[in-house]
């Protein structure tokens, strides 16, 4: 299926690795023309190339920066002559116990994994609006639906996220001008995220990280990890041309770990 992308542009925030690269591969595949970002540009300069190896013919353009802050967003905005598919993503803040967190470490996620692509819709749905057509990602956590609990402060500043978006996504001037917010909720993906925490808790209770590796694996249905190309592909299935009437929708993408009916 043609999925009716092909000229568009995109902001693919965080995509130097992972699932955001994994997004900005299937989207240039579809001939999406795209601005990626991350803070270390090495990384980010080798994704480009590998981005312009999948399609010659679409743009991909680089911008180095925390899109945590004010400034990354914005030289991020100025890059990309217009924003046709937004995909929000950052890091995650890190695992552990919130008898431990300060402010500090609660503004840091909220400024990541809530603000950020909160500022970044703001500065564009109502421009996708003016033109008709529109599509907004966010990479949030299936721990939006099914919380871990060492994983608080994610828990805490994705659901403020995921609160904010059902409201807006549902806007008449929105929703009725093709513009669709959508948030993708990642299980567990075999990403450098995945291999950092499953290293830092074989090392925290002492379990070889094989056989941690194994016992998680096979405690998720499709009895393996997810990848970033499969992400991708929903995402970019998410941003076509057809799924004009999908909209404020949190979409589980985890191999059937959620035990329940809906
Ligand atoms: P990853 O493999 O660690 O990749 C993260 C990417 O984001 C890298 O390109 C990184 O590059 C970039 N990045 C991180 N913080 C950034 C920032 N502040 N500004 C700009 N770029 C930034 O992570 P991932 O597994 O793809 O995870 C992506 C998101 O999904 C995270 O929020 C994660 O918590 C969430 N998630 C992942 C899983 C999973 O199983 N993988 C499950 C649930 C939720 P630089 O470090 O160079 O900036």
């Amino acid at each position: 299926m043609d999925l009716g992308l092909k000229g568009r542009w995109a902001l693919v925030c965080a995509a130097s690795r992972g699932l955001g690269r994994g997004c900005a591969e299937a989207l240039v595949s579809e001939g999406v023309n795209v601005v990626i970002t991350a803070r270390g540009e090495s990384d980010l300069l080798s994704t480009a190339a590998a981005l312009k190896g999948l399609n010659p013919a679409a743009e991909v353009k680089t911008v180095v920066g925390d899109i945590a802050t004010e400034q990354g967003r914005a030289d991020a905005l100025a890059a990309c002559p217009q924003v046709d598919i937004l995909v929000n993503n950052a890091g995650g803040p890190p695992p552990g116990d919130f008898r431990d967190w300060d402010r500090e470490q609660w503004l840091a996620a909220l400024e990541a994994n809530m603000l950020a692509p909160i500022a970044l819709i703001k500065a564009t749905v109502d421009g996708m609006a003016a033109r008709g057509f529109g599509r907004v990602v966010n990479i949030t956590s299936g721990a939006v639906k099914a919380p871990i609990d060492t994983l608080g402060l994610s828990n805490g500043a994705r659901s403020g996220l995921t609160g904010f978006v059902a409201g807006v996504a549902r806007q008449p001037r929105l929703a009725g001008a093709n513009v669709t917010i959508n948030n993708l909720l990642p299980g567990a993906f075999d990403t450098d995220r995945l291999r950092k925490n499953m290293a830092g808790a074989a090392a925290r209770s002492g379990e070889p990280l094989g056989d941690l590796t194994a016992k998680r694996r096979a405690a998720i249905p499709a009895q393996r990890f997810g990848t970033a190309a499969e992400f991708g592909a929903i995402c970019a299935m998410l941003c076509s041309a057809h799924a004009g009437y999908l909209t404020g929708q949190n979409i589980l993408l985890d191999g059937g770990s959620y035990p329940g009916t809906f």
